[in-house]
């Protein structure tokens, strides 16, 4: 899908986020479906984020297919004493690709700020790991009308600078598990702010190649008329990715729009 004013295409990009979901069992029966029915992704890529106790499990079962995997977190140092703590180093030796930096769980259960976010991107990026960069509102500051001013401090603090990859995601906390997708239209207002604000922040060619996903109840009969608009390059899904069918379904549908 091309970037409005712009001739950049940006490769659809579909992940699927467990949050502490799945068991080994489950988690094995999900992967070894992906296996047999994951084959032709059509163009999109696709990214699961499981529990971090079953990502050893991805790294055995989704070698070879076109799906990658990647953690929900990480800690900004290589090492040290940070209990309970995992860091790039380890989503490396698992083989993963990518990693989930200041989705809106952990700036609620753990009180993570945005400069930590930041560190967490700059750390995932220097170690080679792609970061997606999580922003959004709450309910609270959507009904105050200050989406913007939220995205735009969330974004000065952690944009990176420079040419290493990476993807931003507007997740609108108060869409997250409701069922209160955004509409379109409002999702498209939003991506657009964020384009614009990476462009001044960062730079515009960097703007207009980066993906932008949208994640909020997103599901199978929701997906498509969301990625009709201009600035939604793919999706971080939670709830509908617990079930292999929704998720099949969600790719599938995806890859008609590549
Ligand atoms: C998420 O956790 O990133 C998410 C978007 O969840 P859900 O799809 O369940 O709203």
């Amino acid at each position: 899908m091309s970037a409005s004013g712009s001739a950049q295409v940006r490769r659809i990009l579909v992940a699927g986020n467990w949050k502490m979901n799945l068991h080994r069992e489950s988690a094995q029966a999900y992967y070894q479906r992906l296996r047999t029915q994951a084959t032709d992704t059509k163009g999109t890529e696709v990214v699961l984020f499981p529990p971090f106790s079953l990502i050893p499990l991805a790294s055995e079962l989704l070698q070879e297919t076109p799906v990658a995997w990647g953690g929900q977190d990480l800690h900004p140092d290589d090492d040290g004493a940070h209990t309970g703590d995992v860091s790039a180093l380890h989503l490396l030796d698992w083989g993963a690709t990518w990693v989930l930096c200041g989705h809106s769980e952990r700036r609620r259960d753990h009180l993570e700020k945005d400069d930590l976010v930041a560190r967490k991107v700059a750390a995932a990026q220097s170690h080679g790991l792609v970061p997606i960069l999580c922003v959004g509102e709450t309910q609270e500051e959507h009904d105050r009308g200050d989406t913007e001013s939220v995205l735009e401090r969330q974004l000065e603090a952690a944009v990176p600078q420079g040419k290493a990859p990476w993807t931003l995601a507007y997740e609108p906390v108060w869409a997250i598990g409701t069922g209160a997708t955004a509409t379109p239209e409002l999702a498209q207002r939003a991506h657009a702010f964020l384009r614009r604000t990476v462009s001044s922040l960062a730079d515009a060619e960097v703007a207009a190649g980066l993906r932008i996903v949208y994640g909020g109840s997103v599901k199978p009969t929701n997906c498509e008329a969301l990625l009709q608009e201009a600035d939604i390059d793919g999706f971080l899904i939670g709830g509908a990715s617990l079930d292999p069918d929704s998720f099949l379904d969600i790719m599938r549908r995806c890859g008609t729009f590549v």
